[in-house]
Formats: C-alpha cells, structure tokens, sequence
C-alpha cells in the first residue's frame, strides 16, 4: 500500500502521532493509499516553517516569483495525464475530463504569475509638499483549506494567488482525496522554493483545519467548503482577526422563460447538472419553469439524463462517476427521500444501481424530483448530488424572481430566453455573485467568482482576487521635513 507523507519546512514528513488513514477509490470502495494523519503538532510545525519562509519569499523580486508560478504551471501540464489519472482514483473523474481539468487548473497559475507582475501601486493627488503613494504588500503566511469536490483546483485556487504575490502557505487540502494535492506538493519541491514557503498537512478538518483556522501565525484564511464549516472557520478566525476568503454552498436557481430555446437549454443544463456527478458548487439547484413550457422541458430533459454514460471513471466513454464517498452517498439518499416524503415525485433515478461495475462503489443514478415547494428542504439547502428539483411552474416574471431569490444563498444563477434585455432584467434582481443567460459553462481565472448572501466573501479569480492576497498600504511623505 502506497504512504504518502506531508510536506513541511521542505521535508517529507510522518505525522508527529505516526498515524496514518485510509484512501479509498469511491467507484471501487478499494484502500489504495494511506496518508498522513496530521493533528495540531504538525500544524504548529508548518505554521513555524511558514513564518520562517515568509521573509525570503516575500522579498523575492516579483519578476522571480512570477517565473517559478509559470514553471509550476508547465509542471502541471507535463504531469497533466498523470495527475488525471490519480483525479479518477481518488475521486471518480470521468478520465475524459480529468486531464483537461489539470490543464485548466494549471492556467490559474500562469494568470496569477502575469498579473501578479503588473499589480501597481497609485500615487494620491496631494499638495506639492506631500508624496502620498499606495502599495500593495503579501498578507504573511495563508491557512488554504479546500473542499473534495474538485480537489486539485480548489488548492490550486487560492495557491496560485498567495504565491504569486509573496504569500507563504499552508494547505490542508481535503482529508478524503489529498493525493492530486500531495502531487502538486512534489512537483512544487523540484523547484528550489525557500523550504517552508508552502507546507501540506493532511488530516481531519476538525483538527487540522480548526487548528489553522485559530492560529497565532497564521493572517489570512482561504477556504473553500460548507457554509456551515465557513461559519465555524469565521468564528475561529475572529480571535486574530484574520483576512477571510469564504467560498460557501450555493442553491442556484435556473429560470426557464416561456420564450427560452428549449432545444438549446436542455443539452447545456444537463452538463451544468450533471458534471462530476453534480458535486459542483455551481450546479443548478432549483429549476423555475415557466408554465408553458414546463411540461416540454421536462420530457426533453428527463430523455438527455436517460442518456448519460453512467458508469466506470477510468472508461473514457464515461460522462458520469460515482459520488466521493459512502457517506455523501447516503446524504444524497437522504435528501431524496426527504423530497419523498414531503409529498414530491421523483420521476427519473433516484436509486442506486446495481448492475457491475456500478454493484460497488457510491453511486446514485441521474435524478429528476418533481412538484418541489419552496419550502421543502430539498429547495432550502444544497444537495450535491446528480439530483435535479424542479420546482413548481410560475407564470410571471415577478414570481420567477421572489422565488429565485427566496434562499439563504446567493453563489450563482441561470436565466434561459431568448429576449436579451427581459434576461438582463432579471440580471439586475437576481440576488447572486453570477448571473449566466443563455449557458450555464464554467468559469475563467479572470472572471470573478463568488457569493452574495451566505454563499461567500471575497472573489476567486480575477484581480479582485489578488487584491485579496494582499495588504495595502499608504505611504505619505512630507517633502518639507524630510530634506535629503
Ligand atoms: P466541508 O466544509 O465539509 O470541508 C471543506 C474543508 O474544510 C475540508 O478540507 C475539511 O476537511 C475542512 N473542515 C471540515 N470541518 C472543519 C472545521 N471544523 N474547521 C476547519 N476546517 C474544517 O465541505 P466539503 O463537504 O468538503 O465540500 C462541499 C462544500 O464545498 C459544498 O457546500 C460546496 O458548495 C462547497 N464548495 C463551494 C465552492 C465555491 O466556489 N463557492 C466550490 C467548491 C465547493
């Protein structure tokens, strides 16, 4: 059985406790690693080797810095196959995708690289006697927590920002598939960084997590994950008064208007769904269908969910894997059965499947619940699962929109018509860090990403972002009491 080890102070390193846990592949419930078992000693120590770091690297002139973020990213695309490969293990990528992910994700680290070099500062318009100039400086050293859903990409989210602009760092990536991280970490220790200027602590994120979240040395938190473990993170953070970066859950409302081309909505909506068995932040949650062409729609994309090459990840005709783990498979379960429960359909999947290979392993098939109220908890909170909710029809703009906005969580949202300036109204309403009319495709590292409501604070992606990776500060001279 193959150990992986955690990267601190630039050794590779047991747990302080010696212990180790379990990996398992979700599409074979096989053990194939064991990792690290880090508790608050480890997190001590990376924290210690982090701060030490943080002086070379920061001083660094940004030219370099910049240089090794664009070899970190080259890295990644030599090794694009090869991380795949270990994406489809640990988390059931489709391996159609899996590779193609590593280079998308590989591109955030050249966009950081670029801008991180043209990151200028401003002069102030003051009196001829006075300079007042503003420049932007690394936080310190960044706590990067980060969810299993998209494992590799959520690291390399926030890493690729942090590093660029002088940031030391410690990951935790996620406890249940921290092999593309621990990947990332040994390419990264091919390039000669001051030891320490990134560190890797797997381990449980009530331990490891809670024990950055909290910690003395550590100024800024970048976390992807649950509203609920944001929250927890916030109050942890608040006895330093940390920088927080939150990327929460979100309950994505779709709207189909009755003038939508139905035709080119469905095909787009099903991918938006079902893509990486819709563990994706950004999935549609609650669909709004107007009533004219609510029973259309339905019947066209319940054929195309039919349709979906469910099965085995490692097989390149695969467009859907299982579910991450025994336990996220019985959430899923338990969401649908709730919707069963308070009175609604489920009119497509549902269950697990149980012809081989899909006999093992945490499956459920594409799902479609219909007659969904407002009120029911499979529309308040966020399955993460292949499961669509079709809400009931409206026939008014205006209920499309109080019910689209009726939710704690405002990450993103979906408007289909095919009348451009009735879609940017409801551009204007919709309560959501995005608004996508016309596609539901995925984003860029320059495009801005991130929640209104309790779906987040701060921005991923953009230069907004790498705002957030640093302090500004004025600095005001006086030219009359300052001669020489
Ligand atoms: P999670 O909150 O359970 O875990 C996220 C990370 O936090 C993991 O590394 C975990 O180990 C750690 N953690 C858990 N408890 C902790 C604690 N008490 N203190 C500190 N750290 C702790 O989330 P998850 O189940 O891994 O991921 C799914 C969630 O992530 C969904 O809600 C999804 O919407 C969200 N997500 C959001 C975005 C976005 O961009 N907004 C992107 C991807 C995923």
């Amino acid at each position: 059985m193959k150990q992986y080890k955690m990267w601190i102070g630039g050794n590779w390193v047991d747990a302080e406790s010696s212990k180790t846990y379990p990996v398992y592949n979700p599409a074979t419930e096989e053990e194939i690693a064991r990792v690290a078992l880090g508790d608050r000693s480890d997190v001590d120590k990376a924290v210690t080797a982090a701060r030490k770091a943080l002086p070379v690297w920061s001083k660094k002139p940004q030219a370099e810095r910049s240089q090794i973020c664009m070899k970190i990213a080259a890295l990644m695309q030599e090794h694009a196959v090869e991380i795949g490969k270990i994406d489809t293990m640990e988390h059931g990528t489709p391996a159609k995708t899996a590779a193609t992910s590593v280079i998308i994700s590989s591109q955030r680290f050249e966009w950081a690289a670029y801008n991180a070099r043209s990151l200028m500062g401003h002069t102030v318009p003051a009196n001829s006697e006075e300079l007042v100039y503003l420049q932007r400086e690394p936080i310190g050293v960044i706590a990067i927590i980060t969810p299993w859903n998209v494992p590799l990409a959520m690291v390399v989210g926030k890493l690729a920002p942090a590093l660029a602009l002088g940031n030391s760092c410690v990951i935790k990536p996620p406890s249940i598939n921290s092999l593309t991280s621990l990947k990332l970490a040994k390419l990264l220790d091919t390039l000669g960084l001051p030891p320490g200027t990134v560190n890797i602590i797997t381990g449980p994120g009530g331990v490891v997590g809670e024990a950055l979240a909290a910690h003395r040395g550590v100024d800024m938190v970048g976390f992807t994950g649950s509203c609920e473990t944001g929250k927890t993170i916030m109050s942890l953070a608040s006895q330093t008064v940390k920088r927080l970066q939150l990327e929460l859950g979100g309950k994505n409302p779709v709207i189909i208007m009755d003038d939508a081309d139905i035709d080119t909505a469905v095909p787009d909506l099903i991918t938006g769904q079902f893509r990486n068995s819709g563990q994706i932040c950004g999935s549609p949650g609650r669909y709004y269908i107007h009533e004219k062409v609510y029973g259309e729609f339905l019947e066209k994309f319940k054929t195309a969910a039919q349709k979906l090459a469910v099965g085995d990840p490692a097989d390149e005709n695969t467009q859907m894997g299982p579910l991450v783990s025994a336990e996220h498979r019985n959430r899923v379960e338990g969401f649908i059965q709730s919707a069963i429960d308070e009175g609604a359909k489920v009119v497509l999947g549902g269950k697990r499947p149980t012809n081989p290979p899909m006999d093992k392993g945490f499956w459920v098939m594409p799902t479609i619940i219909t007659g969904v109220k407002q009120n029911m908890k499979v529309a308040r909170e966020e399955i993460f699962g292949p499961v669509a909710c079709f809400m009931e029809p409206f026939n008014s703009d205006e209920k499309a929109l109080e019910m689209a906005n009726d939710n704690r969580f405002g990450l993103t949202s979906y408007v289909w018509t095919n009348d451009r300036a009735r879609g940017m109204r409801f551009a204007n309403e919709l309560q959501a860090g995005t608004v996508q009319i016309g596609h539901s495709a995925g984003s860029g590292p320059e495009l801005p990403w991130g929640g209104y409501k309790e779906s987040g604070i701060g921005k991923e992606g953009s230069l907004y972002n790498l705002y957030e990776y640093t302090n500004l500060k004025r600095i005001q001279v006086d030219l009359r009491t300052t001669k020489k």
